[in-house]
């Protein structure tokens, strides 16, 4: 058995008082807080690290915008935060992808800002640098949580709290069922983003569009790289070249993504199997190994691929990316099932269209598959099954391994955080706890502010 120590009893200074509080600031929880605040009510944002935007900010595309018939399926207050930061040149349109459905480039600096200007013009309460530890509980009702920071230990209390951890932390603390992974509790593993810049994208997209036979593509037809924004998945013939020849490449494909710059390429490419971000050990293991594979991958383009003989490394993301860990068991668990047979649900709050896309637990590949068109988002999988005052938006919401390959997309946790956001500010303004919120009236307020569903308009 693990040694132990006790720690003393004491008392905890209550550093807030708040009507919704949002813990963390990435896609999801940026869209719940601004969705939740509104005339009357104090919302309140914490977040552990310095700056907004969780994983916006390490040099990803947000992909699934679009449904695979073209049509827009994400709307509402994340199409707003794309509008401002097209504003400031900092995000292309959204680009139809055969692999991807749609991609939409964004500069991962200027979403930090954005977040910020949008929380304080919706007079969103933001409090960096504190991380939710516990939660404060009266039977089964949240009333709060703990935080930990440079003043020590303090308590925040709320009527509603949203969990948008990414990991469920709260939900968690808070005794909320919580599963991982597979059925033998393998999870989709890390990347550590990097960025390349003085790479000759016009090389790179010639190659592709004029010389296919030799620079494979999956799915993809050469002709999507003739023009605009792209992400590359393939060259499975040059990794496969590296490797004999001595490099060491974690994956089966190079995936690549054009940045905001002409000249910067961001790099999908490292991969650490079997970490755990919910096991800071296991964690720090991932981060570090890594970071060890990024020589010899840009060494890898710097050799294999077109357009990077002169490239060198510009940034490399400051944090590992986690793809998957905990999820909740909320009222409904969404399935694949679901998404590949589009499935419509009364209580939808949302709509998606992205690929069934798990990045094996196990060596060096992953599978993908795609619906005919798009899905709903019910209510209920942001919903924990028996604690109330909670709900839970994000990669973290309720659904199976199969699904979150889908929804874990970062349009999809923008929706489910706008949905859950709006239903804790109606909620307390009805004065019913978060979980009985009134999802016609939901529904309402989603389709009246801008929002996408697809049988709404009651
Ligand atoms: C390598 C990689 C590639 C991906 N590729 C894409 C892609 O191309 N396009 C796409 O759309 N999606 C992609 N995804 C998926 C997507 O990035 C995530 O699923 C999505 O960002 C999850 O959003 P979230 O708001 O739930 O969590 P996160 O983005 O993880 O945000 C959680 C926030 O909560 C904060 N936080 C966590 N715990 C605490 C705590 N205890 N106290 C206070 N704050 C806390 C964190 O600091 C963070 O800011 C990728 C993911 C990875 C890892």
């Amino acid at each position: 058995m693990d040694k132990t120590i006790i720690e003393p009893q004491r008392t905890v200074r209550v550093k807030r008082e708040t009507d919704v509080l949002v813990v963390g600031g990435g896609p999801a929880g940026i869209m719940a807080a601004c969705a939740a605040a509104r005339k009357g009510l104090k919302v309140l944002l914490i977040e552990s690290r310095g700056y907004l935007g969780g994983n916006l900010t390490i040099g990803l595309p947000i992909l699934g915008f679009l449904g695979r018939k073209g049509n827009q399926v994400i709307k509402g207050l994340p199409q707003k935060f794309i509008d401002r930061l097209r504003a400031r040149g900092a995000a292309c349109e959204h680009k139809p992808c055969r692999l991807h459905v749609s991609l939409t480039i964004i500069d991962p600096e200027a979403v930090k800002t954005v977040a910020l200007e949008m929380l304080e013009a919706a007079g969103v309460d933001i409090l960096m640098y504190v991380f939710c530890a516990d939660v404060i509980k009266e039977g089964d009702a949240v009333k709060g949580v703990i935080i930990e920071s440079k003043e020590g230990r303090e308590a925040i209390l709320a009527k509603t709290v949203i969990d948008c951890t990414g990991d469920g932390d709260v939900a968690f603390r808070a005794g909320v069922e919580c599963r991982k992974g597979d059925a033998d509790g393998g999870m989709q593993p890390p990347t550590l983003m990097f960025s390349m810049k003085g790479v000759d994208v016009q090389a790179l997209r010639d190659a592709i569009v004029n010389h296919s036979d030799e620079y494979d593509m999956d799915v993809m037809p050469p002709e999507q790289f003739r023009d605009g924004k792209f992400i590359t998945v393939g060259f499975r013939n040059r990794i496969l070249k590296a490797r004999a020849a001595g490099y060491s490449i974690p994956v089966a494909r190079t995936i690549l993504i054009t940045g905001i710059a002409d000249d910067e390429i961001w790099v999908n490419m490292t991969r650490v199997n079997g970490t755990d971000s919910t096991v800071p050990d296991s964690y720090t293991a991932g981060e570090i190994q890594a970071l060890k594979q990024i020589p010899d991958i840009s060494r890898y383009l710097k050799d294999f691929i077109p357009g990077f003989g002169n490239a060198w490394i510009d940034r490399v993301a400051p944090f590992m990316g986690i793809r998957e860990s905990r999820v909740i068991v909320g009222k409904y668990v969404l399935t694949a099932e679901d998404i590949l047979s589009c499935r419509h649900f009364d209580d939808a709050v949302g709509v998606a269209s992205y690929p069934v896309d798990i990045h094996h637990s196990t060596g060096d590949d992953c599978t993908m598959h795609w619906c005919e068109d798009c899905y709903d988002l019910p209510f209920r999988m942001l919903v924990p099954e028996k604690v109330c005052n909670l709900l839970v938006a994000g990669r973290c919401s309720s659904m199976t391994h199969e699904a979150m390959a889908s929804a874990r997309v970062m349009s999809t946790c923008m929706a489910l955080g706008e949905a859950a956001g709006r239903a804790a500010g109606i909620s307390v303004l009805d004065n019913v706890p978060v979980s009985e919120t009134d999802v016609r009236k939901l529904r309402r307020e989603l389709l009246s502010t801008g929002a996408y569903l697809r049988s709404g308009n009651e």
